[in-house]
């Protein structure tokens, strides 16, 4: 069998891993549009018409963003949870909507796209002419999966981004499926660090945050819409927050989304007491309101690039008593990155030192390094690894843990074919 990279190739981003087994079958595993820098960045392209099938692991953009693209000359069949389904559609409209730069498709293409969609839950089989095709739980955002693929012969599992800790929000992804398989392409991007004990990241965080609010100051949370939101919003519901929660942007419509499908939670009454304890924010008036306000606000976009967040920001960065809080990893190239670094915030409309308190807090839905190493330790002493969507350095320190436990590991470059003997 082979498998090219079209994209992830160590590198974080634009993921797309085309595997072509030995009867000539083409299946794709995701299309994802990279975010990091100005331009959006796609994937390598790929012939629609000789894919058997594609199948997406979860709604981010650097795992959906591309999926269009595909429908524009073709209408290859579409695998992913319905979960996944609305939570991308909503974030791709949204990508569209807002993007200052051009983007190769059209709201045609991403309906002609979920058109195409075949819904499958978590453990329930797609066959293709004897090949089947499994989604399983990946603990990394509502809905999202790892990909499995039983020719009869062998097993490759695709982890797409998993975490195999509990969040709030989620329980760890289906560590089982390690086990199985004979080729697993593995995510790598924490290879070379643990996260931090969760409880602990908790409590730091509530503390921090009540600290600000109770001196009268207003805690602005960049989040992202799908997956960070809504573990905010647990853990302030876990923590019973007393204070005002606003939440602002496509969060609010990404929370009605997850709400339909609460049952994939790992405590669904937990995330209904979140939503209810949270106040959307409707309008400009409701926004000049919060800002005033000893609250928290929780807005994308998660590193300040356009979105409410970016006003709220301008708003709240001359006052000492705010805050403004980090929750996710700060991609280079973006104003929440420069914010972190220097001390600086720089929009559009605005540049100037920030005097709010400037936090960050590792609430990483992704496996750390011991996690990825438990990977390897539960798989089959013959399986072996292909690494994708790490940094260079991470996926060569991937690479050293899985040759250290004795398996074989590849790392290959974009657009590299690789032929592995199963
Ligand atoms: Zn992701
Ligand atoms: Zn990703």
């Amino acid at each position: 069998m082979k498998v090219k990279l079209l994209g992830a190739a160590q590198e974080v981003g634009r993921s797309g891993i085309l595997v072509e087994l030995e009867d000539g079958k083409k299946i794709l595993l995701d299309y994802g549009v990279s975010l990091e820098g100005e331009e959006p960045q796609f994937p390598l392209p790929v012939k629609p018409r000789e894919i058997n099938l594609v199948a997406v692991s979860h709604a981010h953009l650097d795992h959906s963003g591309a999926v269009p693209l595909l429908y524009i000359s073709g209408s290859p069949q579409l695998l992913m949870t319905p979960l996944t389904l609305s939570l991308s559609d909503l974030l791709i409209r949204d990508f569209l909507k807002l993007s200052k730069y051009y983007v190769p498709y059209e709201y045609a293409e991403v309906e002609k796209a979920m058109d195409n969609a075949i819904l499958k839950g978590y453990n329930e089989e797609y066959d293709i002419d004897g090949i089947t095709i499994r989604l399983s739980d990946a603990g990394h955002i509502p809905g999202s999966s790892m990909i499995s693929i039983d020719t009869g012969s062998y097993t490759i599992l695709y982890t797409g981004d998993y975490a195999l800790h509990d969040t709030c929000l989620l329980r760890m992804g289906s560590k089982s499926e390690f086990s199985r398989a004979d080729l697993i392409i593995t995510e790598s991007t924490y290879a070379e660090y643990d996260h931090p004990p969760r409880d602990w990241v908790e409590r730091e965080f509530i503390n921090t945050v009540r600290e600000v609010v109770e001196s009268g100051g207003t805690v602005l949370i960049p989040s992202f819409a799908v997956g960070r939101a809504q573990e905010i919003l647990c853990v302030l519901a876990k923590y019973d927050f007393p204070h005002r929660v606003y939440v602002d942007g496509m969060a609010r419509a990404a929370n009605d989304l997850i709400l339909e499908d609460a049952y994939l939670l790992r405590d669904p009454g937990l995330f209904e007491k979140a939503v209810d304890m949270a106040r959307k924010i409707r309008d400009w008036n409701d926004r000049k309101k919060a800002v005033e306000e000893p609250s928290v606000i929780i807005s994308p976009a998660g590193m300040l690039h356009g979105g409410p967040s970016e006003w709220y920001m301008e708003k709240i960065m001359e006052a000492e008593k705010n805050a403004v809080v980090f929750v996710s990893f700060a991609i280079p190239q973006t104003p929440a990155r420069q914010v972190l670094e220097t001390g600086v915030f720089a929009s559009p409309t605005k540049k100037g030192n920030v005097k709010a308190r400037i936090e960050w807090f590792d609430f990483s839905a992704h496996s750390g390094r011991s996690e990825l190493i438990e990977s390897i330790m539960i798989s089959k002493n013959s399986a072996k690894f292909l690494l994708v969507h790490g940094e260079p350095e991470a996926e060569k320190t991937m690479a050293k843990h899985v040759e250290e436990n004795g398996r074989m590991a590849i790392a290959p470059s974009l657009g590299e074919e690789v032929e592995i003997k199963m």
